[in-house]
């Protein structure tokens, strides 16, 4: 049937183990990726702060987001949430064109600096709210969220393109699972939830209000239930 035929080509390797992240990882500078002053920590168990809020995600958190896309290496990739720009010039080292949306300006500035200086000029940043996508590059072979979402932002998995995996975190503001979506080479969405995680919260449109976000619970969030359900825009 024509509809099941993918309409442009993705990479077809094996799937990269976690050998191949990490491999990836040590050819990333990380400690340039947060304030001097932190650097004994790159390597701690823990996110660390990089300004406006935010967190640089731990390592364990990282390569946990990239064994969960079942990266091949190549593919084009959809970043909900540059923060640090880290994460993303891991996935540039495993081969794929990275497109990463930032909410808030100066780390979306500092990241797209940062980048260039490396040398990382496959992955594009821009500043916006991301729970948007970024649908001029659309559709993505992978779409990755870094962020916490009391539901999955609607956009994104329309972005998604055949045989194409997005994963994100979703649920509560301080706990959330996080979950698998694949688009069939039919079209068709499937979900899977994968584990329980705890990510700084999406804000904006998608996400939740800047106040809410403070508290533990608040109006608009949703529970961590069945992804077919309540999680579902
Ligand atoms: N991937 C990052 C870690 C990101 S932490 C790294 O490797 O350093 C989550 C990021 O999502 C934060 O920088 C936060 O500002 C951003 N964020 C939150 N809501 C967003 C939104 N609606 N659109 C884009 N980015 C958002």
């Amino acid at each position: 049937m024509a509809a099941d035929v993918p309409t442009r080509k993705t990479p077809r390797g094996s799937v990269l183990g976690r050998d191949r992240i990490l491999q990836a990882m040590e050819r990333v500078p990380r400690e340039r990726f947060i304030s001097p002053s932190l650097g004994p920590l790159a390597y701690a168990g823990y996110a660390l702060p990089i300004g406006g809020e935010q967190t640089i995600s731990s390592v364990e958190t990282v390569v946990l987001l990239c064994e969960a896309l079942l990266l091949r290496g190549g593919e084009r990739i959809l970043e909900i949430g540059t923060g640090s720009g880290y994460q993303a010039a891991v996935m540039a080292e495993l081969g794929c064109k990275v497109y990463s949306v930032e909410r808030v300006a100066e780390l979306s500035r500092a990241a797209r600096k940062l980048l260039d200086k490396l040398g990382y000029l496959q992955v594009l940043v821009r500043w916006g709210d991301g729970g948007d996508g970024w649908p001029a590059h659309a559709p993505y072979d992978r779409i990755v969220v870094t962020a916490a979402c009391p539901r999955v932002p609607e956009p994104l998995p329309e972005q998604l393109g055949r045989g194409g995996v997005m994963v994100v975190p979703a649920g509560e503001r301080r706990n959330q699972r996080l979950i698998r979506i694949t688009r069939g080479i039919s079209g068709r969405l499937m979900s899977t939830v994968l584990e329980p995680c705890n990510f700084v919260p999406l804000l904006g449109r998608w996400g939740w209000s800047e106040k809410s976000a403070c508290q533990t619970s608040g109006p608009g969030m949703r529970g961590g239930g069945d992804p077919g359900g309540d999680l579902w825009a």
